[in-house]
């Protein structure tokens, strides 16, 4: 039997939110079975789940009208490639995830090798149809999986004219994620030409060159430039990972997204859902 998971130990971390531009305070708890990942302020609590995001403009969050978590993708994404199932992430301070370095490094660091079986069976699901969403720049398309335990997520697109046809692709089983440090250590990133409207929007209060890759034509604005050659792709890919982790399990997959956004992400894993059919993992990988 494939177990679910939960954190060993409590961790904690603060920052500044991107978007919001104030400090947050969060430690993320382990929690019972079939929990799944919990956000949680004060006496208030939601799951993190396709059907309770609220916006993804900028950055996905979830709320009810109560309590509203911002930007939660890059903390998805880690929980999800750390191979945690269970967690309630409560914020002591602040609604919106830290940016920290504008990757999920930090986090994930946090959570590698933090984890701790639990005994009850954990739920795998695969895309049993074909998929595809899409609006004017961009589309997604997924169809089932070349082998039911196994989950591959690419993403192509441009993001400047020195940076044309851009791919990076993940490929993991889904029983234990493998760790992809591009993936992970890739910054959140913007053109110089955006910057000052998106500021102008009050959004990415909180950015600056210590979180976020700033693009221009000929390269990056940050000193230390590019931390590897496909940054700006992956992050993408790291941002659809996190987002796709609203299913609230893990599915197998064929996944392709040119150019997609939270939006587009969160439109996809609403239409893919309706195809998942839930997987006896342990006879998958009998065959
Ligand atoms: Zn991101």
């Amino acid at each position: 039997m494939i177990r679910q998971t939960t954190l060993k130990d409590s961790v904690s971390f603060e920052g500044i939110g991107i978007h919001s531009g104030e400090t947050s305070k969060i430690i993320i708890h382990p929690t019972s079975p079939n929990s799944g990942i919990i956000f949680k302020k004060g006496a208030n609590t939601i799951k993190a789940h396709i059907d309770n995001v609220v916006d993804t403009s900028s950055s996905t969050s979830i709320g009810d009208g109560i309590v509203y978590f911002r930007t939660i993708e890059h903390l998805m994404a880690s929980l999800y490639l750390a191979n945690i199932d269970n967690a309630i992430i409560e914020f002591i301070e602040g609604q919106e995830v830290p940016i920290m370095d504008g990757s999920a490094l930090e986090i994930f660091r946090l959570l590698e090798n933090n984890y701790e079986v639990q005994d009850f069976p954990r739920v795998f699901g695969y895309l049993s149809n074909v998929v595809r969403v899409s609006n004017a720049k961009a589309y997604i398309m997924a169809k089932s999986p070349k082998t039911m335990d196994e989950l591959n997520v690419s993403f192509e697109g441009e993001f400047g004219s020195f940076l044309k046809n851009q791919t990076c692709t993940y490929t993991t089983k889904l029983e234990k994620p493998i760790i992809h440090e591009n993936l992970i250590s890739s910054r959140t990133f913007c053109h110089l030409k955006d910057a000052e409207y998106i500021k102008s929007l009050g959004l990415a209060k909180g950015g600056s060159l210590e979180n976020t890759l700033v693009l221009t034509e000929e390269g990056a604005l940050n000193q230390e430039g590019f931390r590897h050659q496909k940054e700006p792709v992956a992050h993408k890919l790291l941002d659809l990972i996190g987002d796709m982790y609203l299913a609230g399990f893990r599915f197998s997959a064929n996944i392709y997204s040119y150019m997609g956004g939270h939006a587009l992400n969160v439109g996809f894993l609403k239409e893919a859902t309706k195809h998942i059919k839930i997987i006896d993992i342990e006879e998958v990988i009998a065959v």
